[in-house]
């Protein structure tokens, strides 16, 4: 049995159909490349075939990208040479898609057979780069289909012809969007924007390939014909050379250098330009070699794709019965429950969001509406997704609506008096068996399930905002809560198609946790004469979407001043962050609450556009003479977070380093080339992060003081993921 078969029509048509076996979608192996030239060369050697149509045996579907083991194997296959295995067996995969793109012309482009790619549906990564190889690429006209090479977003790039193909195609400007920011298209809009050639209906697929290979077209691609031009001009040509000075600018000013793969994607269809097309797809082979070597792109995959994956099929689900929720009660039609409720509605749940009063609860639904309207405009939804969206809503202040909801999502203030008082009167409306869930960002939820005579039916279910946008869910368990609660917890998040993360019950849970001491080495650096510029540009350098100061002014200042106030309170004299109140409690007094007052760090114009720092800031904490270095100011930000994490960890409210690590990523940016927390650790190996904090900590004080679990892993010269997981090796 192969993943490949080869059937051979009357016409002369041979139609090889690609079936993975086990597999709902498509994916390529090793064997596959095999099994699939076989084939090609078999047909193309046969007098009796006129031309060759690559289809899909999925229904729907062409090909979701390429089985990641194909990397660690061509790692392995040259002993203790990773690179030369990797370099080898790219330059395998060359041959193979080459090979179909000749069609079995000779060097003067005589001979030869048509090949064409008919896609049902979905094509990613390899799944494009092989259609891209062949003659003419049909797709069925199915709108729910992408289209698309997303390897960037993985921290890798097309390396298998995809790069060279896609530039010489349609020229590096119109290729960029696809190659640089991994835009996935339907099947019209990828025609529209040159990706694939033909949209077709989705029963006239096969015929129309065949109707085209039978049709004698001309097959040799223009990149083989003589005084072939790259669209747009090549970096000598004038046009050419500024579009990719344009280019690297843009791709530094988004990435801030942060990202090796977007560099080296860069490098390769700059290079590849200059030279003839074998030889720019020896330079994009290099380039990914290179990239598959550094630890960040596996690292990448591993966080990115198979563990955010993992966690979204249930990783961590207790193994109870399906809890899948059909109604759900929203507590609170403020900015969050309005944003619950959207989300839940366009999953197809039926919502009843109550307020204290109905013009509120009304408020909440119109925020589904807006948000529709928006959609409509972009030609995203359309009104009959509206109308069905606005019917499973039902806004109130009438407590017996919730009758029959097995799920309730509480989003009323920030307040235990009021949140136990929201959850007693629900729960006298709601059936046994429902479960509550409370999305508060700072109170214990063991103390908030005191509410409920079943805690056990009580849970955290933490969104971060804006609902919509945000892909990650924190589930917070309590001392009490029960396996029900968290499966059905997880089988809500995957309704809306979220990542969830299960974590313990602790102060600020997970994220929150490690969010606060990055902004707060921020403002720690102000105190001491740091300069804001530097200290904002750090992070973003590396890679963090916003830098401490500018986050803190997002999320406004009396917000921070009011968390600082509340974990005074409770920590006693064990708090250890007056150095920061005193910033953050001026900043206050000065009425600089951040972008919502106009005035924060930053100033901002009218319009609420972030102009320079403000210069209040130099004149309260004149800057140092001496600032000190990119790096030092970088660890400092870097290690604030990840002991957090690794705190967290020795402490058992994150179980499970893959949650750490990918929750990082997803709820606040945090450097995504690194994988995450642990990942960064064990790029940098425990011995060095533990030696650097206690440097750190001799310097500016304990809170980076090696924690235990990372001293023995130090002494040990020991991995977090070797230690924790099978996954030492990602990729
Ligand atoms: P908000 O002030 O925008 O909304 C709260 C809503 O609850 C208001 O509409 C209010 O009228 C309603 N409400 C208050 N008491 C009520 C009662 N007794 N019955 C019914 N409705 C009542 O607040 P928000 O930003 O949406 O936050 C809500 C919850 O979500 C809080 O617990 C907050 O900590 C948490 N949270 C907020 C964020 C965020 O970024 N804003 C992120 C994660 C979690």
């Amino acid at each position: 049995m192969t993943d490949f078969t080869m059937k051979t029509d009357a016409d002369g048509v041979a139609v090889i159909t690609w079936d993975t076996i086990g597999k709902s979608m498509n994916v390529m192996n090793q064997q596959g490349y095999v099994d699939m030239i076989a084939l090609v060369d078999q047909a193309l050697a046969d007098d009796a075939v006129k031309g060759i149509v690559i289809t899909s045996g999925k229904e729907g579907t062409f090909a979701g990208g390429m089985d990641l083991n194909v990397i660690a194997q061509m790692k392995e296959s040259a002993g203790d040479n990773p690179a030369l295995g990797l370099m080898n067996g790219l330059m395998a995969t060359h041959d193979v898609l080459r090979r179909i793109e000749r069609g079995g012309m000779d060097d003067k482009n005589k001979g030869g057979k048509p090949i064409a790619a008919a896609l049902p549906g979905t094509a990613l990564g390899i799944g494009l780069e092989i259609p891209l190889a062949c003659h003419r690429i049909f797709a069925a006209d199915n709108p729910k289909a992408k289209i698309g090479l997303p390897e960037i977003m993985l921290g890798i790039f097309p390396g298998m012809g995809g790069t060279t193909r896609l530039v010489r195609k349609m020229g590096a400007i119109a290729a960029a969007p696809f190659l640089l920011e991994g835009k996935l298209s339907n099947p019209q809009k990828a025609k529209q924007g040159g990706l694939i050639d033909e949209v077709v209906p989705a029963d006239e697929l096969l015929s129309a390939a065949k109707a085209w290979v039978l049709s004698e077209p001309k097959i040799v691609k223009p990149w083989d014909e003589k005084g072939y031009k790259l669209p747009g001009g090549a970096p000598y040509h004038p046009a050419g050379f500024m579009n990719f000075v344009g280019a690297s600018a843009m791709v530094n000013g988004k990435t801030q250098g942060a990202f090796p793969a977007a560099k080296a994607l860069l490098s390769a269809v700059y290079e590849g330009a200059l030279v003839p097309f074998d030889t720019a797809l020896k330079i994009e082979a290099r380039w990914f070699t290179n990239v598959l070597m550094n630890p960040s792109s596996s690292a990448m995959i591993r966080s990115l794709f198979i563990n955010k994956e993992a966690l979204e099929k249930g990783a961590n689900r207790p193994d109870v019965p399906d809890q899948k929720v059909k109604k759900v009660g929203v507590m609170g039609a403020g900015m969050m429950g309005a944003g619950i409720t959207l989300v839940s509605a366009m999953a197809g749940m039926q919502v009843v969001l109550i307020d204290q009063k109905q013009e509120a609860a009304d408020k909440g639904k119109a925020y589904t509406a807006d948000y529709m309207d928006k959609g409509i405009k972009r030609g995203k939804a359309s009104e009959e997704k509206k109308a069905k969206a606005l019917d499973l809503i039902t806004a109130t202040t009438d407590y017996a609506e919730l009758a029959g909801c097995d799920l309730i999502i509480e989003a009323v203030f920030e307040d235990p008096a009021v949140k136990a008082e929201v959850t007693k009167n629900v729960l006298a409306h709601v059936g046994d068996d429902c479960i509550f869930a409370t999305n508060t960002s700072t109170l214990p939820i063991t103390e908030l399930a005191k509410a409920s005579d079943k805690p056990e039916q009580f849970i955290g279910i933490h969104f971060f905002s804006p609902v919509e946008k945000m892909m990650l869910v924190e589930i917070i368990k309590g001392q009490k809560t029960g396996p029900v609660a968290v499966a059905k917890a997880l089988d809500y998040v995957r309704q809306i198609r979220k990542t969830p993360i299960v974590v313990n019950d602790a102060r600020f849970f997970y994220c929150n946790r490690c969010i606060i001491p990055y902004i707060n080495e921020g403002l720690r650096m102000v105190a001491e004469g740091v300069a804001p510029a530097l200290i904002d540009n750090a992070a973003r350098q590396l890679g963090f979407p916003v830098g401490p100061l500018q986050l803190v002014d997002e999320t406004s200042i009396d917000l921070g001043a009011k968390i600082a106030r509340a974990t005074k309170a409770a920590m006693g004299d064990d708090y250890p962050d007056a150095a920061v109140d005193e910033v953050i409690f001026w900043m206050e007094g000065e009425g600089r609450l951040g972008r919502k007052s106009n005035a924060g760090f930053y100033d901002y114009d009218e319009k609420g556009k972030r102009q320079g720092y403000w210069d209040g800031i130099a004149a309260k904490y004149p800057q140092a003479d001496e600032q000190p270095d990119l790096i030092d100011v970088q660890h400092r930000l870097m290690f604030a977070q990840v002991l957090e994490a690794v705190r967290a960890l020795e402490e058992n409210v994150l179980e499970d380093i893959r949650e750490g690590d990918v929750g990082a990523i997803l709820a606040w940016g945090f450097a995504p080339w690194s994988g995450g927390p642990f990942s960064w650790l064990d790029i940098i190996g425990t011995p060095y992060a533990a030696e650097r904090c206690d440097q750190l900590s001799e310097q500016f004080g304990a809170r980076f003081a090696t924690p235990a679990l990372l001293r023995e892993m130090a002494e040990k010269n020991q991995s977090f993921y070797a230690r924790f997981t099978d996954q030492a090796e990602a990729a």
